[in-house]
């Protein structure tokens, strides 16, 4: 009967494409074109041009005849505190034996603002492996080192022992940072591993120089103790090493296979000094409801969320100095409003009512979707699934959807249902060790107990359209050329955009809320919510 239903909602949205100016993608891209244009100057959190995107996306909603759903019309007001080095006032160096070397910023590491670093400090280094703690699988790289009053560097990532979603999860500075701060750790040094990294270490350095954000909420502070967070260039990871007696060829080795790694005190300290520009700075939210029918299920909510935010302007890239954002994430903007213009078109009646969330402060480390999550402007235990979409990437045709969370609920199996009569295959994550599944805002809504699924066009490995995608994430991700002058696949923009829609109905109009398997790691929240 279940999938009866599926499949026959599939092929009205189907059907509904014949007539439908959306099925050609031209409508999705004009939303790109308005979001990415240079006017909007990369959307950062807090900007103006963030604003007028925001107005612009409330424009749309409410010509859609959605209802408002924020807290002051379809906004949801939001507070930072907003963090800016200034570089020419920090340092670091290497202290040894009453000698100092010092690192040359944004060249052998770069001093990241995601944590607020204390002025100065000045501690003793331990190479702590890959700094993870998970309990499930006894594993722990902190367990046997004196790390009180010191600074961990460890590499990202994690060994292949670990299975994806449980490393994934303990690799979150969340869960990270409550194992770091019961060990004493004071400051930690991330090793780019090379294997993971999406952006060559140049571009990925450029970023130093954005403002980081923290939510300004006492209930959704996470410091943990931190007074300094640095990222290390693996290249030049062999001055860290120095008579430690491991080499970074050693090191990097293991850690490209996947293997476990060695533990041991770094014969250096880490003596920082760091000059900060603190601001604060408010963005908000948007939300807004297409109610249901149902006269008990409409006061459940399908949420379907995307980011507005971009990371604005930066460090110039081949002259270019406004990062547009197009694909990460106007495009899941686009997407969003899309199905919504495609439901009103069609009048269609759904049992439980569908929340677009569209939130701020995703580049910042999910903030606007983590306050969403944290303060609904629903009911919390009424929002029933997350459908969220970043960055999902049209470079060719849709023929595969890739799937993150697809083993984790039964939302896995509704995916499917809908979208293999569309003759569109479903494959889980092909790449784990890139954490997708916890660096989109479903994770907030993951945290929450929410059964939640995130999507990409998918590829199959060693075919040219994986060397498209790896070359898109190398050339163009979080650089200024992600902007409206791409080649992208209109249609299979469009085909995603079918497909995201029938599961929302999908899920919508079944009576069964959607459940977390039984063997799923992150059904732990769902628990914790109840
Ligand atoms: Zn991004």
């Amino acid at each position: 009967m279940r999938k009866l239903r599926w499949v026959a909602a599939g092929m009205f949205s189907l059907a509904l494409l014949a007539s439908d100016p959306g099925s050609d993608g031209k409508r999705w891209w004009s939303h790109i074109v308005y979001l990415a244009d240079d006017k909007l100057e990369g959307r950062n959190t807090g900007s103006e041009g963030y604003r007028k995107a925001a107005v612009y996306v409330a424009g749309e909603l409410e010509r859609a005849g959605l209802k408002p759903a924020g807290t002051s019309g379809y906004f949801q007001p939001v507070k930072f505190q907003s963090r800016e080095i200034v570089e020419e006032k920090s340092s670091l160096a290497l202290a040894r034996q009453g000698t100092a070397e010092p690192l040359t910023l944004g060249e052998d590491a770069a001093i990241s603002m995601r944590v607020d670093p204390a002025e100065s400090i000045e501690a003793p280094l331990v190479f702590a492996g890959y700094g993870l703690t998970v309990p499930e699988m006894k594993y722990d790289d902190l367990a046997g080192l004196d790390l009180r009053g010191k600074i961990a560097a460890y590499m990202s990532g994690g060994p292949a022992s670990i299975p994806g979603p449980l490393s994934s999860h303990y690799q979150s500075s969340d869960e990270r940072g409550k194992f770091l701060e019961r060990a004493g750790v004071v400051g930690t040094c991330t090793i780019m591993n090379p294997v993971a990294m999406d952006i060559p270490w140049a571009r990925a350095a450029l970023a130093r120089f954005q403002p980081s954000m923290s939510l300004d909420y006492p209930d959704l502070e996470e410091g943990f103790g931190q007074k300094l967070s640095v990222v290390i260039n693996p290249e030049h990871l062999d001055k860290w090493l120095a008579g430690s007696g491991h080499t970074s060829d050693e090191i990097l080795a293991l850690a490209k296979e996947r293997k476990p790694l060695p533990h041991f005190p770094l014969m250096s300290g880490l003596k920082a000094r760091v000059a900060v520009k603190r601001t604060e700075v408010e963005s908000p939210n948007l939300a807004a409801i297409l109610p249901g029918s149902d006269p008990k299920l409409k006061d459940e909510y399908v949420v379907l969320s995307a980011h507005l935010d971009h990371v604005g302007v930066g460090r110039p890239i081949n002259g270019d100095s406004i990062y547009n954002g197009a694909m990460d994430d106007a495009s899941g903007v686009a997407t969003l409003l899309d199905i919504v213009e495609r439901l009103h078109a069609g009048k269609t009646k759904l049992r439980r009512s569908v929340l677009f969330v569209v939130v701020t402060g995703e580049e910042k480390g999910l903030l606007g979707s983590r306050y969403f999550a944290a303060h609904p402007t629903v009911k919390p235990d009424a929002m029933v699934a997350d459908l969220n979409v970043d960055m999902f990437l049209p470079l060719f045709p849709l023929r595969i959807l890739t799937v993150y969370g697809l083993a984790e609920s039964d939302l896995g199996r509704e995916v499917r249902a809908v979208a293999e009569p569309m003759g569109i295959q479903i494959q889980a994550d092909q790449e784990p060790q890139r954490n997708i599944f916890i660096r989109s805002d479903q994770y907030s809504f993951i945290r929450q107990g929410v059964p939640s699924l995130m999507f990409k066009v998918g590829f199959e490995k060693g075919t040219p359209e994986e060397a498209t995608a790896k070359k898109w994430l190398q050339e163009r991700y979080h650089a200024p050329s992600d902007d409206i002058h791409q080649p992208v696949d209109l249609k299979a923009a469009a085909d995603f955009d079918t497909v995201v829609m029938a599961l929302a109905e999908a899920v919508a109009n079944q009576t069964a809320r959607p459940r977390w398997n039984d063997n799923s790691f992150f059904r732990r929240f769902a628990e914790h919510a109840d």
